[in-house]
């Protein structure tokens, strides 16, 4: 899966603009040591027009190996004696150099013929900082994943909350890396505080890192979107057009907390818009919500929730909320 061209424009940019910065960086800090110790300036032309002379010697061509070598070593001298003195005054040896972010590419993003890891990485953070949830995928993967959170007593479901969190936790992973493969469209549901945010996270950073393109809203933001555009609320519409299209066109929406705004005949039609053209159009969806689906039926209308029954997959999620264990161990 490739990423979105727009995405590679952008680390492209990002890399001219780093390079850009390397080299007034560098005029800085030569400005600063030329003003401080104007000596090193005579010293740093003499280099320079040594530099010249070693390359005009290579283009007379004939006997140039003495010429080369004693020129070499007077620039050595040179060198030496600049960075003494930069020491001396208290510069780095490397002062006077370009401060590459990436050593292994200078910055230019490929080496050789491939991508820098830098290029990489980049690429990832760029399709994370889209998704709008770059600040969550920090500390949340299915690396990070922890069932011991969860109480393993056996309720009234017949299973322990733990229990059912291994078996969900082992579906989102098989759904995010057989992610082509998938017909159905996922919705969590539950009580407030059982991690199915945190578990749709882990399934977009697995989905992001290869490359599909994901986007995170809760429900209440999408709406107030959706509405923006259509009453022409929003002071720049073309870019709110344009996060509205990515909700449509993106790999992988996912639809955080439905069912705690409030709900108007606005709202349902816009859901049932969302939830079907992309259906139609074959791009899966994740939905988390505290509400069953008599609720939603009874909030979005049946052709919602009929939608919702015929192509998503249904997991539930049960116990007590996660996050108030968790401060209850850190505040006894
Ligand atoms: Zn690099």
């Amino acid at each position: 899966m490739a990423f979105d061209t727009e995405l590679y424009r952008a680390v492209e940019r990002e890399l001219e603009a780093i390079r850009k910065e390397n080299e007034s960086d560098l005029a800085r800090r030569r400005m600063a040591v030329f003003t401080k110790v104007p000596k090193i300036e005579g010293l740093d032309d003499e280099i320079k027009s040594l530099g010249l002379k070693l390359y005009k010697i290579a283009l007379d061509g004939g006997d140039v190996q003495d010429k080369i070598t004693k020129l070499r070593a007077s620039q050595k001298a040179l060198l030496q004696e600049r960075e003494a003195l930069l020491l001396e005054n208290g510069f780095a040896p490397d002062e006077l150099s370009i401060r590459y972010r990436c050593a292994k590419c200078k910055d230019t993003g490929t080496v050789g013929t491939a991508n820098c890891d830098c290029y990489k990485k980049k690429l990832i953070l760029k399709a994370y900082e889209e998704s709008n949830l770059s600040g969550m995928l920090e500390d949340q993967s299915f690396a990070t994943f922890d069932l011991s959170v969860y109480p393993d007593e056996v309720g009234e479901y017949g299973m322990s909350p733990r229990e059912n969190m291994e078996v969900l936790l082992g579906r989102a992973k098989t759904y995010a890396s057989e992610f082509e493969k998938q017909k159905k469209s996922l919705l969590f549901w539950g009580d407030p505080g059982l991690g199915k945010t945190f578990l749709s996270t882990c399934i977009a950073k697995a989905l992001l890192k290869n490359g599909y393109s994901v986007i995170y809203e809760t429900a209440y933001s999408t709406f107030t979107m959706l509405e923006d555009l259509k009453f022409n609320k929003s002071d720049n519409a073309e870019k709110l057009r344009f996060k509205v299209d990515k909700l449509y066109q993106c790999d992988f929406l996912i639809l955080d907390d439905l069912g705690s705004e409030f709900a108007t005949q606005y709202t349902t039609s816009a859901l049932f818009d969302i939830v079907n053209s992309r259906l139609i159009s074959g791009k899966k969806t994740l939905i988390n919500t505290n509400l069953s689906i008599d609720e939603l039926m009874h909030k979005y209308t049946e052709r919602v929730a009929s939608r919702i029954i015929g192509h998503y997959t249904m997991y539930e999620f049960f116990g007590d909320d996660i996050r108030l264990k968790k401060s209850d161990v850190s505040g006894s």
